[in-house]
């Protein structure tokens, strides 16, 4: 009798192609996990509609684009359930479920809410003090051009007119900060709709980094409210830590989008080498004989991944200050255009079949689909709601 493999779920949210970050970090991660467990891959799509409502023209790009850099990273759709969540309706239902488990005052706990709160504050105070300058220049305008015998009648004016303002730059419908309607409900809800995700397919194991340990605390708490409530349904779902190699981005912050500092998987060579050429170093080594701190260069650190056997000589010279930065650059575009050229390959293979990948997820979405039906029969009947 063959032993039952553990299931594991896990996703993003469809942002496009995705960097070296994301294939050092999460990527070839998934790819080991995948003959140790029953892995389960989400298109996050319904998560990014939280804060992406308005802007969908690019979300079905944007989910061929990731699940391309999925394909050719090593996810294999023979190993893996690749899907798209909104189109297994159950998460849904489970998430509607699961709403009544979780009070409100739990959900605003939640530290991303917290963190996305204070985001936009902070953009609010930005527009409210542009507001009041604004204001303060026509209040100014308005004074300086009154006669004396009016600035009375001015003055009273004077409040109506603040207020007005206010009120028109605060509350326009053209404005993005909507003002006292800061979050929406799905944002709210958002991490029990994740709940739902992870539990639909009974995972026992969820890969994610230490930041998000909280998240998956109110999945295992839904979990355990349910198994008591209702009779043993769920796993607990525990974390699998991943501990991997930060990858900084071109300007030595945090590789990132929103940044406009990735490298992308499979980058082409044109634009590869205008972005090692152009990116930051440290900027106390000015010219070559400089001491420099390859500790805080990010080329260093694309060194210590893709040219791992010579970082001890480069280390010491550019300590020493006889290796210059545009020789470093030019060896590591090197290493990293060698190491981009499979995924490439693989991408241009794909990216003239697109709808290989719509193929791929149809699979998924059939296998997932089952599975969530199954949870979904068990949960109605636990439930007493399958009439
Ligand atoms: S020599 Fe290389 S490691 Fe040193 S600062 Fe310049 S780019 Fe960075």
């Amino acid at each position: 009798m063959t032993e039952q493999r553990k299931v594991i779920l896990s996703g993003n949210r469809p942002t496009g192609r995705l960097h070296i970050g994301h294939l050092f970090g999460v990527l070839e991660n998934w790819a080991k996990l995948q003959s140790e467990y029953e892995t389960y891959f989400e298109v996050a799509d319904w998560h990014a509609l939280t804060t992406k409502y308005r802007d969908t023209e690019t979300m079905k790009q944007d989910i061929e684009d990731m699940v391309i850099d999925w394909l050719v990273s090593g996810i294999s759709p023979e190993k893996s359930v690749i899907f798209v969540q909104s189109h297994i309706k159950q998460h849904a239902e489970l998430h509607i479920l699961f709403s009544m488990l979780v009070s409100l005052s739990r959900l605003l706990r939640n530290p991303t809410l917290k963190e996305y709160i204070a985001e936009k504050e902070t953009l609010k105070l930005k527009t409210e003090k542009k507001t009041l300058n604004k204001i303060a220049a026509n209040i100014t305008h308005k004074i300086i051009n009154e006669n004396e015998e009016r600035r009375g009648v001015l003055e009273g004016k004077i409040k109506e007119f603040v207020l007005s303002e206010l009120s028109e730059n605060l509350f326009s419908e053209d404005t993005e900060v909507p003002y006292g309607d800061i979050v929406n409900y799905g944002f709210l809800g958002y991490p029990v709709l994740q709940a739902a995700d992870i539990l639909i397919y009974r995972a026992h194991v969820v890969p994610i980094g230490k930041d998000q340990l909280p998240h998956l605390e109110l999945t295992r708490e839904i979990a355990r409210r349910f198994n008591s409530l209702y009779g043993q349904v769920f796993p607990i779902p525990e974390p699998l830590l991943n501990e991997f190699a930060k990858v900084p981005g071109t300007d030595g912050r945090k590789m990132s989008k929103s940044y406009g500092n990735t490298i992308l998987i499979g980058e082409d060579t044109q634009s590869l080498k205008k972005k090692i050429m152009s990116s930051y170093t440290d900027p106390q080594k000015i010219r070559k004989n400089d001491p420099g701190h390859p500790d805080t260069c990010p080329i260093f650190q694309y060194h210590l991944i893709f040219n791992r056997e010579n970082t001890d000589i480069i280390k010491n010279e550019c300590i020493k200050g006889i290796r210059g930065c545009v020789q470093c650059k030019k060896e590591i575009f090197s290493k990293m255009d060698e190491f981009m050229e499979p995924y490439r390959e693989k991408r241009a293979t794909f990216e003239k079949k697109r709808d290989l990948v719509w193929d791929i997820i149809k699979e998924g979405d059939k296998k997932a689909r089952v599975k969530a039906e199954e949870t979904m029969e068990i949960v109605r009947e636990k439930m007493r709601i399958n009439y």
